[in-house]
Formats: structure tokens, sequence, C-alpha cells
């Protein structure tokens, strides 16, 4: 599932495509963009915030994308229509005279000017991502294994001190649940949010207060940068690339855990609509469970805190 690591590089890799490129042509396969076209405009740039792609032309315009769970983009040379005819569910294409850049599966597209971007964006907390996430300066030691004991975060300062800010308001919050809120911190997915955690030793249904969250975010931004600059697109938290081997907890219920043995579990986090999917080895994350422990429990459908109006603007406060 694509979080923020695999959205960035996607950015990355149509700015290079794209960026002072005229567009020859611009094929929108979404009910509301069914007039649109972007033919004649030149893309200035192409971003990422959090989850999202934001591909900005010389017209003061913005294409929004976001892959939800399953969405890509290819870049193919203009001229190779093998991918664009031959793929399903192709929801865009954007044709300059070199390369063709084409969106799949894609779970949001919007087209707003680039003023507004707000509309769509403006709910996300701080960018893990994001270079003055640390205002101190570089990651230190970026290359340390993802065991090793995190550098502290300043609290104060940058992205860091915000979204640290904002997780800490809830303190009774379950932490897995507050990582994904991207409106608190934007980025993290069920990938690093299930791996993180069992890194640290935390159970997802920890509440946010008993976690030490500054170490929690160090590591997800040390293993999502790792991620990020490595060659292969591959996500990993074991230092092995190879499918099924490049994660503890993620997509291994039923399996053993690499480190105790015992057998790793899932249940969903979060409440509501937004419920995702946690994994766990209740050995190595010792801490509350995902079982009813006899609280108040809110009302089925309720998301918490601004939940209603993210929803009045169409989007989810995990996206
Ligand atoms: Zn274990």
């Amino acid at each position: 599932m694509p979080e923020g690591d695999t959205v960035l590089r996607t950015a990355r890799r149509l700015h290079a495509a794209l960026a002072g490129r005229t567009l020859l042509r611009s094929d929108l396969r979404w009910p509301t963009l069914a007039t649109a076209d972007l033919r004649g405009q030149v893309v200035e740039e192409v971003a990422a915030r959090g989850k999202h792609l934001l591909l900005r032309t010389d017209a003061a315009l913005t294409l929004h994308s976001h892959l939800r769970m399953d969405g890509s983009w290819h870049v193919v040379r203009t001229g190779d229509r093998r991918r664009v005819r031959s793929a399903e569910g192709v929801r865009a294409v954007l044709t300059t005279e070199e390369w063709t850049a084409v969106g799949h599966r894609l779970g949001m597209l919007d087209l707003v000017a680039t003023a507004d971007e707000g509309s769509l964006v403006g709910h996300l907390g701080p960018d893990l991502l994001a270079d003055d996430w640390e205002a101190g300066g570089a990651d230190a030691q970026p290359h340390a294994g993802l065991d090793a004991q995190p550098d502290a975060v300043p609290r104060s300062q940058g992205g860091a001190g915000r979204a640290l800010s904002a997780l800490q308001a809830d303190p009774a919050r379950e932490v897995g649940d507050a990582l994904l809120d991207q409106r608190l911190v934007a980025g993290i997915g069920t990938f690093w949010m299930s791996e993180v955690l069992f890194l640290r030793g935390h159970s997802p249904w920890a509440p946010v207060a008993a976690v030490d969250l500054a170490a929690v975010l160090a590591l997800a931004r040390r293993a999502m940068r790792l991620a990020l600059e490595a060659r292969e697109p591959v996500q990993t938290t074991t230092g092995d690339t190879r499918p099924g081997r490049n994660r503890y907890v993620h997509a291994r219920s039923g399996l053993p855990c690499r480190r105790c043995g015992s057998t790793v579990r899932v249940a969903p986090i979060g409440v509501g609509p937004h419920a995702r999917s946690a994994f766990f080895c209740p050995s190595c994350q010792p801490g509350p469970r995902p079982t009813d422990d006899g609280r108040a429990q809110p009302p089925l459908g309720h998301d918490r805190r601004g939940g209603a109006a993210a929803r009045r603007r169409g989007t989810s406060p995990y996206a």
C-alpha cells in the first residue's frame, strides 16, 4: 500500500519526466474531469504532501491524485502504447514529447486552482519526510540499523515538534490509530505503523501517553527515508528486500514472529468506517489488546475529532 515514501518517490519520478515540458495531450478518465484538458500547459513541478501528489502547471492549476490502496503512476516513452492500452484501470494519461505518465487505479483525481490546494491537502499535519521536519538539520546516522536507538527529535522546532504536539493532544488515543491520522502527521500508513511499533515494542493499542512518540517518529522517518533513497522501491524494516522477508509483522498474521516465534496477529484499529488493520506480536509488543475492556465505546461510525468536518470536505482523516 503506497505510503509517504512511495508517494514521494513517485513525485520525484514524475517531476524528472514532466517538469519544464509541455503537455501535448491529457486524458483524464474521471467522471468529474471528463471535459478537463491540460493540453498546451507546461508542468512546473510535481510535489508530494503526505500521501498526496500535486502536479502543478503554468496555468496555475494543480492536478491532485491519491494512490489509496493500490494506485500507481508509471512513466513510459511517448509512443509506447502497450502499457497504456493493455492495463486495466488507467485513470490518467499525460503526454509530453518524450515521456508519458500513466496513472493506474488512482483513488482520487481532482483539478483545482493551485491557490486552492488547501481544500485538498490543508487538513494534513506535518509531512514526516519534509526537509523542515527537523529544524536543527540533517538526520544523524541515516544508515544506522533500524534497531539502533533513534536520535531524539527536537520538540519545539520544525514539523517534528508540531507533530508531537498534535499527537500528544489526545493522550488516551490508541497510538496505532493516532499515527495513521494524517491530520496529526502525514505520510504513515499501515505498513510503517505496524513495523515501527513492533521495532519499538509498543502495542498499537497503547495510549499515546505511554509511548515515546519522539523515538517512534524518528524511527519512522529514518526507515521511510531509507526506503525512499534505496535503489529498489521496496519497503523494508528487516534489511532484506526479498518479498515476504522485508517486514516483521505487517501482513504476516498467523506466521511466527521473527524474533520470538509467537504467532503474529492482526486486528482492526480505529473506529467507524476508517478502521485499519494493525499487525502485531503479542509477546514483543506488550500492552493493551484489541479486546472490549468494558470502557465506554464510541458509537459505530463515529470517527473522532474533526471526522464529520473531514467527511463534508470529502476527505478522510486517514488519506
Ligand atoms: Zn515476537
